[in-house]
């Protein structure tokens, strides 16, 4: 059954991600509620009710649930004891099988490569002595932490074994995935949005560059050819499908230098390198979310014009100043999006710039002058 407009809609997290979606939620009609660990989270602005509570607190979670149609999340690091706390009051989509597999990177490998999708050579370690072994087996290779990982955060690379010690101590000594570096020619990432009965539509690709691991840039579409494009779309529906995914699914992909495409890791919620379909597409990513999880008609995805977006790190605040906003937008077309975050820290992200343009580098052409002028 359908949670038509007037209904309300809980989030798990509170960040940017469910402050862009709780707006989606409130334009179509939507009454929002909120649980998050920061009683000065993003979305608190946005949402009627705002709980204050860790991600694995049950109680909190099902007492969000207990006064909503629908609960979806934002981050996936959500204990399954509260997801399942939560579910007994309302439906939690994605569910808690799927948060289960994706949420520790060690399990959504594994899951992905025994379910058959392409993943690069990776193994598990779970001492210094396992990651030496498996450095030596793959080589230059990065080690991730397989908890609580992101934005590059808990990773570090391995030129080789003789790193192992270093590199478990600076992971903090905990369990990791150890992945074979690989000579990546373009990033890209698809995102799936799929109905409780599982009806599905994929948005247009896009294309991502990361410094130090964390997204500085992305725009839609990605450069790939039609033969390429297709198989990962494929791909990310496959994966939807497999996971019963309700709700939204990210698919991080790598196309290596030999044209071959692997799937770095998954996110089941709105992704920052989505943003530019708040513009680009008919429906951005974040209407498409409320869409699916009130199991209403999805959104065309078609699109409507070559975005992109820049994402503004903590570090522009360096100083104490604030970035020089007027000027940026004095470029035509750009927009600013800023989170409501109060605290700047390095690295962390603030907002991002978005534009429109006849081709996507030109898009970027738009934002990254925005950005200059910060
Ligand atoms: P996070 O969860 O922090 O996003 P990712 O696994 O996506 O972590 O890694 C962040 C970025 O680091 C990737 O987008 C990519 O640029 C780079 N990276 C990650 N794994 C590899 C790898 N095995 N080989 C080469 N680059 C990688
Ligand atoms: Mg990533």
């Amino acid at each position: 059954m359908s949670l038509l407009p007037g209904g309300t809609i809980g989030f798990l997290g509170g960040g940017q991600l469910g402050r862009m979606a709780a707006m989606a939620a409130r334009s179509l009609g939507y009454d929002v509620q909120v649980l998050d660990p920061d009683p000065a989270c993003p979305a608190r602005g946005v949402a009627s009710r705002t709980i204050t509570a860790a991600f694995d607190d049950a109680e909190a979670a099902a007492r969000l649930a207990s006064e909503c149609g629908v609960l979806t999340l934002e981050i996936e690091q959500v204990a399954v004891a509260s997801l399942e706390a939560a579910a007994r009051h309302a439906p939690v989509r994605p569910g808690a099988a799927a948060i289960h597999v994706i949420q520790d990177r060690g399990r959504q490998k594994e899951w992905l490569r025994d379910a058959g999708f392409p993943v690069g050579p990776f193994r598990v370690a779970d001492s210094e002595e396992e990651l030496h072994a498996a450095a030596l087996a793959l080589g230059a290779s990065v080690a991730k932490t397989t908890h609580g990982g992101y934005d590059g955060r808990g990773q570090a690379r391995l030129a080789g074994a003789d790193d192992a010690a270093a590199v478990w101590k600076v992971i903090g000594g905990r369990r990791c995935v150890v992945e074979q570096w690989l000579s990546i020619e373009r990033e890209i990432s698809a995102l799936v949005a799929r109905r409780p009965g599982g009806e599905c539509a994929l948005f247009p690709l896009a294309q991502n560059h990361h410094d130090a691991g964390v997204l500085t840039w992305s725009m839609t579409p990605a450069a790939a050819d039609p033969a390429l494009a297709d198989a990962a779309r494929d791909l990310a529906r496959g994966i939807a499908e497999a996971l019963d995914v309700v709700g939204l699914l990210a698919v991080e992909m790598f196309v290596l230098a030999d044209g071959r495409l692997l799937v770095n890791e998954l996110a089941p919620r709105p992704h920052n390198t989505f943003h530019a379909t708040e513009r680009a597409c008919e429906t951005s990513q974040f209407e498409q979310l409320v869409r699916a999880v009130c199991d209403l008609p999805l959104g065309s995805t078609a699109l409507v014009r070559p975005g992109a977006i820049i994402n503004l790190l903590g570090d522009l605040w360096s100083g104490g100043g604030t970035p020089a906003f007027a000027r940026a937008l004095e470029v035509p077309g750009v927009r600013l999006h800023l989170y409501g975050k109060a605290a700047a820290r390095p690295g962390r992200k603030m907002g991002h710039l978005s534009a429109l343009g006849e081709t996507p580098d030109a898009a970027r052409a738009l934002v990254q002058e925005a950005y200059r002028r910060l």
